[in-house]
């Protein structure tokens, strides 16, 4: 089996790997540090959970370390274009801490916060910059920074980065690049544009694709609970309460929903927090680090689902894609046998493989209730 020492990373990156408590490098690390660590241009087809962000910054790190020159003021020697601000910090961090034994600077640029700290770390240079597009340019146009000196570019998502229409700002950002330089694009999907820009953007460049990490339904505890729409938060509570759950996501198929989970949790002693499409991006990034680095990248953790008679199709749905049973727990207070015969009537008759199953068809989902609830709990994973 390869090891982080196979692929020829730099000793301060091996301690850092270990500290991280990463025993061997993932498939798309095997991949992709040895091209970039030698200078190449790389192509990366890679979700978000394989390990991708270290497969790109730990040879980009060896590569600014090994360069040894300081970055001259409002110039950069290597970015990395990432869609989302939440994506941002999260690279970043890595960053942080995969760099934790080498001396170069970093700094994060993303919009819907001032622009003061961000243009004052770039008055002074830095070495490894994660930024989103608009708020880049921006900065750009108002000669804050300059990007003609950048040695290493990462455009990561960037299926997500066309989805999100960002293509015409990071073409922009693009142009202003030095052709002189080292280039990677990771994305999920290789739609025809993107397939385009990777054309344009590499050199003849290293190709790695990974399939995703094991899907959620191996991985993954899934169980199902039945209880009646009104119990559903008193069985939350219990949950959390009994059964030795230290950090949970809960998904609510609303936004008041989630409000109200949050306020009914904190008045029974849990810590809570809600994050939906109506807060700020501050609000949101508080309730995210409190919750910092939980079970991704292929962890294991427990999915529990509360099921009402209402959503008995909507269960059956899920069943359908993950292409099996969710096991039922039945032992708990609030159990409700109609919401679990609801399910079972609406399931294969059993020895009839080829048939479809009754009910669980996209037109009946109309009964939704209130506050469905999914359930992500019990991360087991070391938090970072
Ligand atoms: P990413 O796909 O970059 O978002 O990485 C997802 C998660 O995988 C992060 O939480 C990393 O800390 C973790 N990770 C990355 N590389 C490894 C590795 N070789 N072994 C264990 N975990 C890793």
């Amino acid at each position: 089996m390869t090891s982080f020492t196979d692929l020829g990373l730099i000793e301060p990156l091996l301690r850092a790997v270990a500290s991280e408590g990463y025993e061997t490098p993932t498939p798309i690390q095997v991949g992709a540090i040895p091209p970039l660590a030698e200078g190449r241009d790389l192509l990366g087809i890679a979700q978000t959970g394989t390990g991708k962000t270290a497969a790109f910054i730990l040879p980009i790190l060896q590569r600014l370390a090994a360069g040894n020159v300081r970055p001259k003021s409002r110039t950069i020697r290597a970015l990395v274009l990432t869609p989302t601000r939440e994506l941002a910090v999260q690279i970043d961090d890595s960053a942080r801490s995969y760099g934790r034994n080498l001396k170069l600077t970093r700094a994060t640029i993303f919009g819907g916060v001032g622009q003061n700290p961000q243009t004052q770390a770039l008055a002074r240079g830095v070495d490894l910059v994660v930024a989103t597009p608009g708020r880049l340019l921006d900065l750009m146009e108002q000669g804050h920074l300059r990007l003609d000196a950048v040695e290493h570019f990462v455009l990561d998502e960037a299926d997500r980065m066309l989805d999100m229409g960002f293509l015409p700002a990071v073409r922009r950002i693009v142009a202003a690049l030095p052709t002189d330089r080292q280039t990677a694009l990771f994305s999920a999907t290789m739609p025809t544009e993107i397939e385009k820009l990777a054309a344009g953007l590499l050199r003849d460049p290293a190709r790695v694709a990974v399939t995703p990490v094991s899907s959620t339904v191996d991985r993954i505890d899934q169980r199902v609970l039945f209880v009646e729409k009104t119990n559903k938060r008193a069985l939350l509570s219990d949950l959390l309460r009994n059964r030795g759950i230290a950090r949970a996501l809960v998904f609510t198929r609303t936004k008041h929903g989630a409000n109200k989970v949050a306020e009914q949790l904190a008045k029974t002693g849990v810590r809570a927090d809600a994050i939906h499409g109506n807060k700020s991006q501050n609000a949101r990034q508080r309730a995210l680090d409190g919750f910092r680095r939980t079970a991704r990248a292929g962890a294991d953790g427990a999915a529990i689902s509360f099921c009402d008679s209402e959503e008995a199709p909507w269960l059956r749905d899920i069943e359908k894609v993950i292409g099996k049973q969710v096991p039922v727990d039945a032992a708990h207070a609030w159990h409700d046998e109609a919401a679990a015969a609801a399910v079972s009537s609406r399931r294969k008759p059993a020895g009839r493989p080829g048939q479809a199953p009754g009910g669980a068809s996209r037109g009946r989902r109309s009964g939704g209730s209130g506050n469905g609830g999914g359930f992500n709990g019990g991360g087991r994973r070391r938090a970072a």
